[in-house]
């Protein structure tokens, strides 16, 4: 299963993709995660990285798509992949396109998560996340169990630095200029599907596997 999510910030691509990537057992390759972790680390890449993701604007094309280029030439993609924040603009999908099409292979479905303005900021501000092992609450619709800390590992739960009122209306701002885009592309290429994404969380799963797996409700 090849698939790629598409969907404004905050609207349930990382917690979306992590289910589906475990029930069809292919890698979930998210490029905002593989930022983040070169941020930690303080690579290169993370120190060119650092200032683009906290203003909210996006990574320039030709280092996105290097990246994605060598993340699915490694052995795990030979049975899939989903792919979580990329592409986002039609630079990068078309890039995605050559790189599929000279292995003779092309997309399941770029699954569109669809959610109402109005929301998606309630959703990125409450977002927290673990520090230890990435797991994804919300202050209010997924609460950790534990108080302050992962309910999977007991790590601390942290807020990311971009995931304030300001930078996430910047980020809409830049998704609705440079990826909405790219609903009218898949929509042209025949793999286009449109989940509601504003439904609780659980519910917008079944939607994904009923869409990927008839048999799976
Ligand atoms: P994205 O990867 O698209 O930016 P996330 O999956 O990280 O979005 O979700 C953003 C925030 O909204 C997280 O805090 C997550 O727990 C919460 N969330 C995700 N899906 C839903 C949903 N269907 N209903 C309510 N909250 C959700
Ligand atoms: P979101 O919750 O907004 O979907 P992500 O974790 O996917 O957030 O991305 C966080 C940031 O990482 C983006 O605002 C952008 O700066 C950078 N980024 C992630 N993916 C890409 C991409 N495909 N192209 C350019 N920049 C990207
Ligand atoms: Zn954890």
């Amino acid at each position: 299963m090849r698939l790629i999510l598409l969907g404004p910030p905050g609207a349930g691509k990382g917690t979306q993709a992590v289910s589906v990537a475990k029930e069809f057992s292919i890698p979930h390759i998210s490029t905002g995660d593989i930022f983040r972790l070169n941020i930690k680390q303080g690579t290169q890449l993370g120190l060119k990285a650092k200032s683009i993701l906290d203003s909210g604007l996006l990574v320039p094309d030709d280092l996105v798509v290097e990246i994605v280029e060598d993340r699915l030439k490694q052995e795990d993609c030979k049975n899939g992949f989903l792919l979580d924040g990329f592409p986002r603009t039609i630079v990068q999908a078309k890039s995605l396109d050559t790189i599929l099409n000279n292995s003779n292979i092309s997309l399941n479905f770029a699954i569109n998560i669809q959610v109402d303005k109005s929301i998606l900021v309630e959703r990125a501000v409450g977002r927290r996340i673990c520090k230890e092992c990435g797991a994804t609450y919300h202050v209010l619709f997924k609460p950790s169990k534990n108080p302050d800390s992962c309910e999977l590992c007991g790590g601390e739960l942290y807020q990311r630095p971009d995931d304030n009122e300001k930078t996430v209306s910047k980020r809409i701002e830049v998704y609705l200029r440079e990826t909405a885009p790219l609903i009218e592309y898949y929509k042209s290429s025949g793999v286009l599907a449109t989940i509601d994404g504003q439904k609780p969380i659980d519910m917008v799963l079944e939607e994904i596997f009923k869409l990927l797996r008839k048999d799976k409700v």
